[in-house]
Order: C-alpha cells, then sequence, then structure tokens
C-alpha cells in the first residue's frame, strides 16, 4: 500500500474548510464555493459572491453577500487607499489566500458598500 501524497493543493483546500468553519462559528459568515454566490453588480462593475451573512442582527437573518475590500473597492471604483470608514454591519475578519499566502482580511456588507457607492459617486 502506498501512501498518500499530501499536495499544496490538498494542504490548501484543507486550510480554506478550516478558515470556512472559523467564519462560520465566530460570525456566521458562509463561504460561498464554486458557481454558488451570486452575482453582484454596482455601477459598471461586478463581481460574483463569495461569502453571504447568515447571522441574524435582531430582525431577520441577514443573507448579504459580504465582499472583500478588494471587492468592495472595485465596485465602488475606488482601488487606492480603499477604505469603508463606520459601516453600519461590523466588518468580518476572515483569512483570505491572496497572492503570497493567507491573509486576514474585512468582509463588509453589500449594503454598506452600496451606500459608500451612492456617496462616491452621488
Ligand atoms: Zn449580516
Amino acid at each position: 500500500m502506498s501512501t498518500p501524497t499530501v499536495t499544496l493543493n490538498d494542504l490548501i483546500l484543507s486550510r480554506m474548510e478550516e478558515i470556512a468553519e472559523d467564519a462560520w462559528n465566530a460570525s456566521r459568515a458562509l463561504r460561498i464555493t464554486g458557481q454558488g454566490g451570486r452575482v453582484i453588480d454596482l455601477g459598471t462593475a461586478s463581481t460574483w459572491e463569495e461569502w453571504t451573512c447568515c447571522a441574524d442582527h435582531g430582525d431577520d437573518l441577514c443573507d448579504q453577500p459580504l465582499l472583500t475590500s478588494e471587492q468592495a473597492a472595485t465596485l465602488i471604483g475606488q482601488v487606492v487607499d480603499f477604505s469603508l470608514p463606520n459601516p453600519s454591519f461590523p466588518a468580518v475578519e476572515v483569512q483570505h489566500l491572496a497572492e503570497y499566502g493567507f491573509e486576514t482580511v474585512e468582509l463588509f456588507h453589500l449594503s454598506d458598500v452600496t451606500a459608500e457607492f451612492r456617496k462616491v459617486n452621488g
């Protein structure tokens, strides 16, 4: 019997699963895999939903797409020095696989990103 080879892909996949589990336990952020997410259009930009908020903020299940700051910046059209001051929902921190490895990113609710978009674009 041969020893199964653990590839880098396997390691990344299992790390992604851990991240998804942590995000779910900590903030009820649900990671969307594959093509399961919604397409989010704002202005002339669009992106793909990668996370959904399944938290209950007081009245009902939220069910809003959660966007990374990179996605939010793209949608708002403010790629340099992006920040989202005073979001009405607190940002959710998750680990994200970026170009040079895993890093912590903030996820913002779509309603906050849309509000900021209106502010920036009038
Ligand atoms: Zn929410």
